[in-house]
């Protein structure tokens, strides 16, 4: 009974902590934190030993550090002007490469000379293969009127998912880019970010959404077409199922309910192959430039990585991690069908009971604490491994924080349990070996121990204590008369009797028969005297129920002894004490001798 109630509080403790860590708001996003870092974890680990290697497809065309000082230098001032992009652009091209795509955005800008503007946007229309990119925000109405996009830059997407909405992707604002671009091509991504709690960006916006309708990421744009050079696959439509999965072309994106798609990464920042701007720029002037890259077949990235344009994030493997290079990691996840897919979190606390079950049964078999800790740390160290390689090789996110805790409450709770019920079968244990079974008095064998025990503590501490042993008169007799029964019902009365007439440090023993004892620690003589008249009155006052509704009464005869008047050590204690004893039977019994 008792070891099942225990076993119940253990698991109400256990669910009621669960509940709480999975039900608290609060809780439940600083688990998030933490599990979002075992992710940067596993994926620095990961990259650390080069689990997935960057695309050779993809090259950066980089406005560095060198480049922007060479800009200013040759310039006079940053943005470079747009007629050299496009120059650069009709320089790649001529090597066919399969996509140019700009991680810049071209807006409206007094900066510009209308005539580069329209030597950039001619590029759009003489090559079907370049992209560009615009990026939504919510800047209020009255800074600038909101812009209507064409048409032909938002996609249709069916959307079968149950919790997936759009919301968190939803902007309420753009700032277009120049008409010659904006008007003529399909070729334009967004490159909106998204960043967790903690300010680092793991996830990225498949879609977006502006005016109620959704516009595909740059780096989905620049896949679709490279899966239709590649692999012949073309793309015209998006569906997301019933379990947010996206999935087009053979590549399935699990999306996130806010929307976005879990990023695997590459390697740091600079992994992807980069070229500084400026020696390109060079090259088309046909000035002297340490420089042979061949852009055949290639995806073609620009964007800026200098520290003074500020397209920086920090991402799980990187602090300092260039915008075109989350593109560039994006691109790639599409092309290696490379996205992470976190376990849903429904599966995550079956995974988590079934970890806390296990070591719950491991604490509660186990005899040895020492091997039930290390078996269980062992257990949850074994589902890290497997969670670490189900992400190096099946690109899935088994999360590791709620197992830990579940597997901790599990442990603890059970170890608490288990606690509880070793102390309370010792005290059984403990209680069975030190009491008498008829009287509830401590027994004889406790009796002697705790008059060694009193001797010792008199002596050190030079102070007395006193011993009163007491014999029922005529006892006997009264078996005799009544039954053996009656005098078992008497023994256990006058028992009582004793314990209400004494102190609670006083031990009262049955020390044979029907002859009790009481030990009185630091009482001298003439209080434990008294106390044993004290007793002698009440036994005799009271009367006793018999078996049959019977009543009678009975007398006792006392002894006292105290040390160190009377012995110094236990066997003259008790000698002394029957002899009192003894005396007061002699002299007519109800006495104290
Ligand atoms: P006295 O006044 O001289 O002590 O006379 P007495 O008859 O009590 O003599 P004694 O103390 O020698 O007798 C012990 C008797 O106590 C013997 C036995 O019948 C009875 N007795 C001992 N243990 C028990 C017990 O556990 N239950 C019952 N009912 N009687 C017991
Ligand atoms: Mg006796
Ligand atoms: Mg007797």
């Amino acid at each position: 009974m008792f070891k099942k109630i225990c076993y119940i509080l253990g698991l109400v403790f256990f669910a009621l902590l669960v509940f709480l860590s999975v039900k608290n708001a609060n809780l439940s996003t600083l688990i998030d934190t933490i599990e979002n870092k075992t992710f940067d974890l596993r994926q620095n680990i990961m990259v650390n030993s080069n689990a997935k290697k960057p695309s050779q497809d993809i090259v950066i065309v980089v406005v560095d550090d060198a480049s922007y000082e060479y800009i200013l230098d040759n310039f006079g001032e940053w943005p470079l002007p747009r007629n050299i992009y496009a120059e650069i652009v009709d320089y790649i091209e001529a090597q066919s490469p399969r996509i140019i795509a700009f991680d810049m955005m071209f807006v409206k800008s007094l900066k510009s000379a209308n005539g580069a503007d329209v030597a950039f946007s001619n590029v759009f229309q003489k090559y079907s293969n370049v992209y560009t990119a615009m990026n939504l925000d919510n800047q209020s109405k009255d800074l600038r009127t909101p812009p209507v996009l064409p048409d032909r830059l938002s996609v249709e997407v069916k959307n079968y998912s149950k919790e997936l909405n759009f919301n968190e992707v939803t902007y309420s604002n753009c700032r277009a880019i120049i008409d010659g671009i904006l008007n003529y091509t399909s070729n334009i991504g967004f490159i909106n970010v998204s960043r967790s709690d903690d300010g680092i960006l793991r996830t990225m916006p498949v879609f977006v959404k502006y005016q109620d309708r959704l516009y595909p990421q740059l780096a989905v744009k620049v896949g679709l077409d490279y899966l239709k050079q590649v692999e012949g696959k073309s793309v015209d439509n998006f569906e997301i199922d019933s379990n947010s999965v996206l999935s087009f072309a053979g590549r399935d994106i699990l999306l996130q309910n806010d929307g976005t798609a879990i990023l695997n990464w590459y390697g740091p920042a600079g992994s992807y192959t980069q070229i500084p701007i400026y020696k390109l720029i060079k090259a088309i002037n046909n000035e002297p430039v340490d420089f042979d890259y061949d852009f055949h077949n290639k995806v073609v990235y620009f964007g800026t990585t200098a520290a003074s344009l500020f397209d920086i994030k920090s991402v799980p493997v990187d602090k300092v991690y260039p915008g075109v290079e989350i593109q560039a990691t994006y691109l790639n996840n599409i092309i290696d069908n490379n996205f992470i897919s976190k376990v849903e979190r429904f599966s995550t606390i079956v995974i988590s009971l079934i970890l806390a079950v296990i070591i719950g049964i491991i604490v509660i078999r186990l005899n040895s604490a020492i091997y039930a800790s290390l078996i269980s740390i062992s257990i949850y160290l074994i589902y890290v491994l497997a969670s670490y390689y189900a992400m190096r090789y099946g690109n899935v996110w088994f999360e590791l924080i709620y197992p830990l805790i579940f597997s901790l409450l599990a442990f603890i709770s059970m170890f608490i349990v288990k606690y509880l019920i070793k102390s309370r079968d010792f005290e059984h244990q403990y209680r069975l070996a030190t009491t008498d079974g008829l009287t509830g008095l401590y027994n004889h064998r406790y009796f002697q121990e705790q008059m060694k025990m009193q001797v010792e503590q008199a002596k050190r501490y030079n102070s007395p204590f006193s011993l009163i042993i007491i014999d029922i008169d005529h006892f006997k007799r009264f078996n005799d008369t009544f039954g053996h029964q009656s005098g078992d019902a008497v023994l256990r009365q006058v028992a009582m009797t004793l314990k209400k007439n004494v102190r609670a440090t006083d031990i009262v023993c049955r020390y044979g028969g029907e002859e009790m004892s009481i030990i009185l620690p630091n009482i001298g003589k003439d209080e434990a005297f008294s106390t044993a008249q004290k007793i002698c009155k009440r036994v005799a006052e009271n009367s006793y129920k018999l078996s049959g509704d019977r009543e009678s009464n009975v007398t006792i005869s006392l002894g006292v002894a105290t040390y160190p008047f009377d012995g110094v050590d236990a066997s003259s204690m008790i000698e002394s004490a029957d002899k009192k004893m003894y005396n007061a039977k002699n002299n007519g019994r109800n006495q104290v001798g």
